[in-house]
């Protein structure tokens, strides 16, 4: 426990560092930002694509500092119940236009509806806290959205001339867990071992962040992410997120508590 602790003050002043840095980067990248639009705005049809590359470039770097501020930032998890499904179809709104664009089709579905006890659930989810005796992960909305987003985002990536991304939601026992199915190019095995590792990326305009981020935020909920692959088929990245039942007014540290002494 005493080299875990170490290792945390560790990486707690690289991380200040780092977010200082990206902080500090931001700022003079938005000036940068707003003056070659003006510029582009400007320009002859000749140097259009110049300015293509340089805001994509730019939105490339922005990408790059914030992801660093996430990772970089000591992520204080508010834990509150989380509902999965909401979270996941805010995701899938925001990506949508992309995956009309791209020819995908996203399907979303969920086994929210089947109790622990298996009795249906009377509490109807309002303002994604999920209802009496609904079964959740107890954790940060916001962070759980972001990994979901980067999981559906490279699903999507991967299928550049279109397929399917299928999203699965099932509540279980003790946990929930969540599925992306795409139909992509998938991975060789080679690749898949380098998953997570920061700044891996096969795109031209990739960050190798996202999943770094995403490892990050699902250990800090005590979860834990798999990947299979079949190049040429497609990839399942599975999400396992440590979840209770929601018991009448149990308090959420209580629940907390339980949750890590189970673990
Ligand atoms: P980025 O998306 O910026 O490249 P990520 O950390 O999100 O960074 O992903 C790292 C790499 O993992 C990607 O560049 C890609 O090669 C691979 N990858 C991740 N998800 C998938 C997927 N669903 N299908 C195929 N390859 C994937
Ligand atoms: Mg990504």
């Amino acid at each position: 426990a005493e080299a875990v602790l170490r290792e945390s003050e560790k990486l707690s002043a690289i991380g200040q560092l780092a977010a200082g840095v990206a902080h500090e980067i931001r700022n003079p990248l938005t000036s940068i930002k707003g003056f070659v639009h003006l510029l582009a705005q400007k320009a002859g049809d000749e140097d259009k694509s110049y300015y293509d590359i340089v805001k994509s470039e730019l939105s490339r770097i922005e990408g790059i500092v914030s992801e660093m501020l996430v990772l970089a930032k000591p992520q204080a998890i508010s834990y509150k119940p989380v509902s999965i499904q909401n979270k996941v179809q805010e995701v899938v709104n925001l990506l949508s236009a992309q995956a009309n664009m791209q020819n995908v089709s996203i399907t979303v579905d969920s086994d929210e509806g089947a109790s622990t006890y298996g009795a249906p659930i009377c509490g109807a989810s309002q303002d994604g806290v999920p209802g009496a005796r609904e079964l959740f992960p107890m954790g940060d909305g916001n962070q759980l959205k972001q990994v979901f987003l980067n999981l559906a985002k490279n699903a999507i990536e991967a299928m550049p001339t279109g397929g399917s991304l299928s999203i699965r939601i099932q509540h279980l026992v003790d946990k929930v867990t969540v599925t992306f199915t795409d139909t992509g190019e998938g991975m060789p095995p080679d690749h898949l071992v380098k998953l997570g590792q920061p700044f891996y990326t096969t795109k031209m305009d990739g960050t190798g962040l996202g999943l770094v981020v995403s490892k990050r935020i699902i250990s800090n909920h005590s979860g834990r992410i798999d990947f299979q692959s079949t190049p040429g088929q497609g990839t399942v990245v599975a999400v396992t997120l440590p979840a209770v039942s929601a018991v009448g007014s149990m308090e959420h540290s209580h629940l907390r508590d339980s949750l890590y002494s189970s673990q």
